[in-house]
């Protein structure tokens, strides 16, 4: 056995016998002297071999990635590593044991390392050898370990629902895996346990949580996977308060056990109504200002042709202030922005610069002076700062300039990696109309409950009404979402039939909910928490394969393992299924 890891020899340990196991991370040959790097999960020791040690014809054909065992007794460094925590000594070795050799590893296993991911992900385990990661799998397990201590003690119990089951919707699609006992019937992988959890409620548990898995096949972006893992919790016989007083307490805990880092509860809240007004996003990264302002008053009289005709359209003219940056930007920086805000479908941007004691730029000599001084006041604009005005749409003028305001805040350096602002988005809209499909959609699913004052007019005025619904974000990123339920039957159909769901596909798709829902449901709600995420955040990487042991690419493929893969026919005939002629 081993006596100590890689990372435990100190100088107060000089004298001792001492057995070390791991992975060679480097060999350096003096010609008198050999030092070996030992690499464990928790560090390097250095081994060392003078100059007439038996143990150097043995070190000679030792390479990278051997794996070793050492004993020996340990040493002063004559040369010490301050950058090294086992930097003071060093092992003189006096018995070696081979344990394994190594062919050479396709990529450097250090945390610099200059392989491609794609080379990265195809030899993942080697990949995960580098201290990087196997510092973010820890962070993981601390994460996932402060949560189930948190909810035992909180009594909550922790349940694991079906991988095969029916569609939950969530606004993808489904997963599906053909059945071969019944030809022509398919299971769907969950795309998170929502119904579940909700008929554990009406089985009686109060207090349900799963760190869950969940499936969606949606269109690959870089900051998703095709499965990724949920906190998953449900409360019965609570309130919304009670929800989000768990949560935040579940956040205390996990930031306090996973990082030493204490955060500040209750958590500030923001309407949804007013995130989308002052911020243009539904997660609004608050550890900066620059709230976008409303202009649409100061010009509702304007003779400028532009705003004019976005006025009388019904849009809006809107801006942001960049305090500071209107020598910063010059004109190809402002397009450069321009081209930004287009991306979000705004048709243009105009700008205007305070200085010298005035607003000006290209729009100025179109505009009346008290038109000038009427944006210098709304924006609160003072000499140096950058005026960026976006006419269209209430709802394009507010996502670009949301976006907008995020890429400033990054480029003008306002952006703190050490700050958690953590923020509860409440007050979601029920639904919200989708141009595309035509019909309105949930916002967040359709069990979502609506707020009682707002509960007779689902029917008369489904895009006005809100929900229980409730968001968690930190750092512009949704850390969590959740809601209350509908626990009665009744409103679960009207529900349904708001989203243009109808009766026999109620009863095909969730028959078995709103039978459930008749055996006398409790109230209740809950949320789920993106542990990826929470792990990527607190880990300090915006790469969310980092936090995932073996991740897919952003085609959605396994590198290492070659998934998604071709199935032999017998495999394809014992399920009565056949290839279509479809290209690939
Ligand atoms: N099931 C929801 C989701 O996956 C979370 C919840 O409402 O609890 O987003």
């Amino acid at each position: 056995m081993h006596t100590h890891h890689n990372n435990a020899l100190r100088q107060e340990n000089i004298g001792e016998r001492v057995v070390l196991k791991g992975f060679v991370a480097k060999k350096r040959d003096l010609g008198n002297l050999v030092f070996i790097d030992l690499r464990d999960s928790e560090g390097i020791t250095q081994l060392a071999f003078y100059k007439d040690n038996d143990l150097r014809s043995i070190t000679t054909g030792i390479k990278n990635e051997y794996v070793l065992e050492a004993e020996g007794v340990v040493r002063e460094r004559s040369s010490k590593n301050p950058d090294m925590p086992t930097g003071d000594i060093e092992v003189d070795v006096d018995r070696l044991e081979v344990l394994n050799t190594a062919k050479q590893p396709p990529l450097l296993i250090q945390n610099d390392t200059d392989a491609l991911e794609e080379t990265r992900l195809r030899y993942r385990y080697l990949d995960l050898r580098r201290p990087k990661l196997q510092e973010l799998m820890k962070l993981r397990h601390r994460i996932t370990k402060a949560t189930r201590d948190f909810l035992s003690e909180e009594d909550f119990l922790e349940f694991e629902t079906p991988i095969l089951t029916k569609s939950t919707p969530e606004g993808a699609r489904d997963y599906i895996v053909p059945s071969r006992l019944h030809k022509h019937t398919f299971y769907a992988l969950p795309q998170s346990p929502q119904i579940f959890k909700q008929l554990l409620m009406i089985s009686g548990f109060e207090r349900y949580y799963q760190i869950a898995r969940c499936f969606r096949d949606e269109d690959l972006r870089s900051d998703r996977q095709p499965e990724f893992t949920q906190i998953d919790i449900e409360m019965a016989f609570v309130d919304e308060e009670k929800v989000l007083d768990v949560s935040e307490r579940l956040i205390k805990r996990i930031m306090k056990d996973a990082r030493g880092i204490d955060v500040k509860t209750p958590f500030p809240r923001i309407s949804y109504e007013d995130a989308m007004r002052l911020y243009g996003t539904d997660k609004p990264d608050l550890r900066f200002g620059m709230a976008i302002t409303d202009l649409s008053a100061v010009f509702k009289d304007t003779a400028f042709k532009i705003f004019k005709g976005v006025l009388s359209e019904g849009g809006a003219i809107q801006a942001i202030n960049a305090e500071g940056a209107a020598k910063e930007y010059s004109r190809k920086q402002i397009d450069a922005l321009e081209t930004e805000a287009k991306k979000f479908g705004a048709k243009g941007l105009a700008y205007l610069k305070y200085e010298d004691g005035a607003l000006a730029g290209p729009p100025a000599k179109f505009l009346e002076e008290e038109e000038l001084a009427g944006v210098a006041e709304a924006t609160a604009a003072g000499e140096g700062d950058l005026i960026l005005i976006v006419a269209d749409t209430v709802k394009t003028s507010r996502r670009a300039l949301g976006h907008l305001r995020n890429v400033l805040a990054e480029a003008l350096g306002l952006i703190d990696a050490d700050i958690f602002d953590f923020t509860w988005v409440v007050n979601w809209p029920l639904f919200e109309y989708d141009e595309e499909e035509g019909r309105y959609l949930a916002l967040h699913h359709p069990f979502t409950r609506v707020r009682d004052e707002d509960k007779d007019r689902i029917e008369k005025a489904p895009g006005e009404v809100l929900a229980y619904g409730y968001d968690l974000v930190a750092q512009g990123q949704e850390l969590g979402g959740g809601s209350m339920r509908i626990h009665e039957m009744s409103m679960q159909r009207r529900v349904f039939e708001a989203l243009g769901i109808d009766e026999a596909t109620q009863q095909s798709r969730f028959g078995f909910l709103l039978e459930a829902l008749e055996y006398g449901t409790p109230p209740h709600g809950g949320i789920a928490f993106g542990l990826d995420r929470i792990v990527m955040m607190l880990g300090g990487t915006d790469n969310i394969r980092d936090v995932i042991p073996f991740p897919k690419t952003q085609s959605g493929h396994c590198l290492l393992t070659g998934a998604p893969d071709d199935v032999d026919t017998a495999q394809l005939e014992a399920l009565a299924l056949k290839k279509s002629n479809h290209e690939k």
